[in-house]
């Protein structure tokens, strides 16, 4: 179905109103569309910076475990050396434990040296130079050198040291004899603490993490410590089950099988090392401003939002009392133009009204050379009507005849007025004499078939009396002749006795 959307020119109420409605939700929805396209710039710069932060972080992470590992990896070379080329009588092994409480102290992380021969038992360590009865071949270090040819360093999970009762992280080396057999083992320790405290030192949030994992996902150190560090894999967290099995680093986003925290992470296997770094943010770290921010914006789009709609509210009640103003102004006008135009008596059109009629029909006569009738009508005896029955009646009387001429009309273009006292005229576009005399003689005959009661009248009934005229008539030259005509017909009606039609037929049937 088509709706109409102007009206001279004009939109509609309607179209208006939902022209608004649309302006508002558009602008609404392009607030929105932009405050969500600032956000996610903003959300995409955060994690952009956080992706940064734990990148640099796992660097530092990196490059401290390597330099450590490095000179732990240095001593046992050293130390493998002497075992392998030297006697180690008592004197000498006195003075390689001098030497190696000398590197523990030079050396940060490391909090021992040792060495094992061939079945465990300690040979020399950096805590005391006495000869000590402990055998360590229990330890998988051990066994792992014990079953691999190799001078490579083996790191170890992490233990309890028998020493110190400290959390540790074993670094080892085999040592053999000439024909490379094996011989024992040098072992260094690191303690996980001095990690930790490295990574204490380092900037992440409450719920940050920062960790340091073999290859086979046993845990070597993490911030913040866990009880069960000794004892956690990670393999099965998405990092190493997702990530580096694809790439040796790189950054990621994802939930921790330890502690189930949604984080930012950065990771980086340590080259030349079976060990990886890993630093993550907490992503409620990273977000929490960007948060804060979201809910202002949203408080603020809310409320101009709130306060495009009660403007736009208020611009639309505006526009329909404008609008029904408008309509009033235009029913008042209608109201004064009927007025204007009708006899409030009768409810007939008036003389003005007859008068505007005629000079349009008389013109449109012309054009088109078809002839316009007149029937001027005058009630009979009306003075006696009114002497006898009062105003009052009189008046319903006009009203009475004025509604049996109408009704007595029947043409659209047909128009019945009252020319004034108890006069009525009858104007007949397009019609000849016959037909206009037709006419009269039907309004006269129902006038009279109307049997209302006149006892100052001869027929003892209300009659009237008409004089009938067309264009087509001799000396009809302007409008005015139609109205002189049909009076001088009329005068002639009442003279021949009243409650007859006069016209010019007629006349010229009786001359
Ligand atoms: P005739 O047959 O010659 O026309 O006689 P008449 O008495 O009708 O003639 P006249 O023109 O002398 O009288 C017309 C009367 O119509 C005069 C007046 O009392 C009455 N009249 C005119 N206008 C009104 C009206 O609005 N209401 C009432 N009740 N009477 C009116
Ligand atoms: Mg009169
Ligand atoms: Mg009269």
């Amino acid at each position: 179905m088509k709706t109409k959307m102007f009206v001279s020119g004009r939109l509609t109420p309607k179209a208006l109103s939902v022209g608004l409605i649309a302006f508002i939700l558009l602008v609404c929805v392009m607030l929105v569309c932009a405050i969500a396209w600032q956000l996610k710039q903003s959300a995409d710069e955060r994690m952009a910076n956080a992706k940064i932060a734990v990148h640099n972080i796992v660097r530092a992470s990196e490059q401290q475990a390597r330099d450590t590992l490095r000179q732990a990896e240095n001593i046992l070379s050293n130390l493998a050396e002497r075992v392998e080329n030297d006697e180690l009588d008592a004197k000498q092994r006195l003075r390689l434990s001098k030497v190696m409480a000398d590197n523990v102290e030079a050396i940060d992380g490391i909090q021992g040296l040792f060495i094992y021969d061939k079945n465990g038992d300690w040979v020399v360590n950096s805590f005391s130079s006495e000869t000590v009865t402990k055998n360590n071949s229990d330890r998988s270090y051990f066994i792992y050198h014990k079953n691999h040819p190799g001078t490579a360093i083996h790191i170890g999970q992490v233990i309890l040291s028998r020493t110190t009762g400290d959390m540790i992280i074993p670094v080892s080396r085999r040592t053999e004899y000439p024909d490379g057999s094996f011989s024992g083992v040098v072992l260094a320790t690191l303690p996980v603490a001095y990690f930790q405290r490295f990574f204490e030192r380092l900037d992440v949030d409450k719920q940050g993490v920062i960790l340091l994992a073999l290859n086979s996902g046993d845990l070597l150190a993490r911030r913040p410590m866990i009880d069960a560090l000794m004892t956690t894999n990670i393999t099965k967290g998405e990092l190493y089950s997702r990530y580096l099995i694809n790439s040796d680093s790189g950054t990621a986003t994802l939930t921790s099988v330890v502690d189930g925290v949604e984080r930012v992470y950065a990771y980086s296997r340590i080259r030349g090392l079976p060990i990886v770094a890993a630093a993550g943010l907490s992503l409620d770290s990273v977000f929490a401003t960007w948060w804060t921010y979201v809910y202002q914006a949203s408080i603020m789009v809310v409320l101009i939002m709130v306060v495009l709609t009660s403007l736009g509210f208020l611009f639309y009640r505006q526009i329909q009392r404008l609008l029904g103003a408008e309509e009033e102004l235009r029913l008042a006008h209608g109201n004064l133009e009927h007025i204007a135009k009708t006899d409030s008596l009768t409810g007939l059109p008036n003389r003005r009204c007859f008068d505007a009629t005629l000079a349009q029909e008389w013109s449109r006569a012309c054009r088109t050379g078809n002839s316009i009738a007149l029937i001027l009508i005058d009630i009979d005896w009306f003075k006696q009507y009114n002497d006898h029955y009062g105003h009052v009646v009189g008046d319903e009387c006009l009203r009475q005849v004025a509604a049996l001429i109408d009704k007595n009309i029947n043409r659209p273009a047909d128009l019945a007025a009252r020319y004034g006292g108890e006069e009525f005229v009858i104007l007949l576009p397009e019609t000849e004499l016959a037909g206009a005399v037709k006419v009269a003689e039907q309004v006269r005959s129902a006038i009279e078939a109307a049997k209302i009661e006149h006892v100052g009248s001869a027929a003892g009934r209300l009659t009237i009396s008409a004089g009938v005229i067309s264009s087509h008539q001799r000396g009809v030259l302007v409008a005015m002749d139609l109205l002189e005509k049909a009076d001088c017909f009329l005068y002639r009606a009442k003279k021949l006795g009243r409650n007859r039609v006069e016209h010019q037929l007629r006349e010229a049937l009786e001359t």
